[in-house]
């Protein structure tokens, strides 16, 4: 049975450009002589995992679609209840983009199952990547565990797809919620305000602002291989919050990397290609979300505890005594939102210097980025801890201080989030505590050279440990 009018429903695809299922809703009415309704369901589950900034961004994405034309009821409640019940009382079949994480795959098939009793088609268009997660595999049809190959025949998959135009909204045949209807199946719930605990720095919200972000990244792309690295400039694409939420999809972007045949250009991609394996992996191993991806990684000892308890703090708060971690940490408290470089950084040195579990690190991330994303976050992870894919072991250490040394060598990273260390020299801001008197920053929590040997000799005394060949360090 097919139902005359169409719900789009709203999921992590806030935009009105380029969007298949959008595009699907507006021929099925049209076809039927139904009308379209496009709705947004605020899951407890969904907002009891996400911490402040990603609820405030998400929320302000659904004030701009609304702006925008886009006339969205907002119903709060699980999934699998609101929606069948809204698509029973209003005659519709449902449009969504797929979700491919797990929490979003289990959802769905309870959603279908639900609204089947009532026949109400559910149809999925596409999903949040280029290429669906689960689409790139071996000559053999086996997931790929490692990223180069991965990207040689994703790119192969994602080359040729081309962005549709944006939808004209005044043309579309809405759905009336007034009268009847509405008291039939409630009325919608006004978007809530912001939670508590929002970084002042979030990004702008919405198409505009998100299309804005292009734009100026578009200057920058041909220099990005060199750039990517520098914390202190701002030349990334800080397009990761709308990539999650889906305001700007990543195909979107497929057109600048054409426009610019340069290596920056070519490094972006792969990094978009990251987004996608990362997406992979987690299709093919939701089990990852909290265990290590390399299984005998898993019995690798960790410290909790009071003491662990005192190092996780000064961690969270950047209070280690180690600059470029600190900085690190407070820009990811001023603006839910941290450079990749020091991203890695941060996480090696809770994992290697404080013996601290990934998983308790990753959830921290979780809490306060405005992109988290359980796929590229636990993944991030699991990369930099030597627990997850590809060839960074865990007998890597990454040197806090040298890192600091090699990518911010002037220490303006630094002086910008830690202002008790602005009067220093760039050479003694990486080390304050061995040239300067009395200043008020802790003393370094740990002394790194002698947690590094502590790390490896964890390492090495994993029994059975198979991955245990050799002993390397990075700085
Ligand atoms: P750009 O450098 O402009 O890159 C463009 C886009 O490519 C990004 O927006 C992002 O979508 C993607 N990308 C870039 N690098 C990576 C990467 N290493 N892995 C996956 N995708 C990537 N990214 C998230 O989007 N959400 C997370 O929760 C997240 N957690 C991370 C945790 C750790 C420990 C690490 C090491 C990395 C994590 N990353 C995460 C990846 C990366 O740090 C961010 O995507 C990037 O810093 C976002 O800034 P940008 O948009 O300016 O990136």
């Amino acid at each position: 049975m097919t139902n005359p009018n169409a719900i789009l429903w709203f999921r992590r695809d806030l935009r009105t450009a380029d969007h298949p299922a959008f595009e699907a809703a507006i021929k099925h009415a049209a076809q039927l002589g139904g009308k379209v309704l496009p709705v947004f369901v605020i899951d407890p589950v969904l907002i009891q995992r996400s911490g402040p900034n990603r609820i405030a961004f998400l929320f302000r994405n659904l004030r701009a679609l609304i702006e925008a034309g886009v006339p969205l009821s907002i119903y709060q409640g699980r999934p699998e209840e609101v929606v069948p019940r809204l698509a029973r009382e209003t005659g519709a079949d449902v449009f969504v983009t797929g979700d491919a994480a797990p929490y979003g795959t289990s959802r769905d098939v309870r959603v279908e199952t639900e609204l089947s009793k009532s026949g109400s088609q559910f149809v999925r268009f596409e999903t949040n990547y280029i290429v669906p997660p689960g689409t790139v595999r071996k000559g053999d049809q086996t997931p790929f565990k490692v990223f180069t190959p991965f990207s040689r025949v994703w790119l192969a998959h994602a080359e040729g797809h081309l962005p549709t135009p944006r939808i004209k909204l005044s043309a579309v045949p809405w759905f009336d919620m007034s009268g009847e209807i509405e008291s039939k199946i409630g009325v919608p719930t006004p978007i809530p305000s912001d939670p508590s605990g929002v970084a002042e720095g979030l990004p702008l919200q919405g198409e505009v602002a998100a299309w804005a972000r292009v734009r100026t990244f578009a200057d920058r792309i041909d220099a990005y291989e060199e750039t990517r690295n520098i914390p202190s400039v701002d030349l990334t694409s800080r397009l990761s919050a709308d990539l999650k939420y889906g305001v700007i999809h990543p195909r979107q972007l497929m057109p600048l990397i054409a426009e610019h045949p340069s290596k920056g250009a070519a490094v972006f991609r792969s990094e978009l290609c990251w987004r996608e394996f990362y997406a992979d992996v987690l299709f093919h191993r939701p089990e990852t979300v909290s265990e290590a991806f390399v299984p005998a990684m898993n019995a690798m000892e960790t410290d909790d505890g009071p003491n662990a308890d005192v190092r996780f703090d000064a961690w969270a708060t950047g209070h280690t005594g180690f600059p470029f971690i600190d900085a690190g940490m407070r820009q990811l408290l001023h603006e839910g939102w941290m450079h990749n470089r020091v991203r890695m950084a941060t996480a090696s040195f809770f994992v290697k210097d404080l013996h601290l579990p990934w998983q308790r690190g990753a959830a921290w991330f979780m809490k306060h980025l405005v992109d988290g994303d359980v796929a590229s976050n636990q993944h991030g992870w699991q990369w930099t801890a030597g627990t997850g894919t590809d060839a960074s072991p865990y007998f890597r250490v990454f040197n806090p201080t040298s890192q600091g040394q090699k990518f911010d060598p002037n220490g303006e990273y630094i002086k910008r989030w830690i202002p008790e260390l602005r009067d220093f020299s760039a050479k003694a801001v990486h080390e304050p505590h061995s040239n300067a008197g009395l200043i008020d920053y802790p003393q370094p929590i740990v002394d790194h050279a002698a947690e590094r040997l502590e790390a490896l000799d964890r390492y090495k005394a994993m029994k059975g440990n198979s991955l245990v060949s050799a002993v390397d360090t990075i700085t």
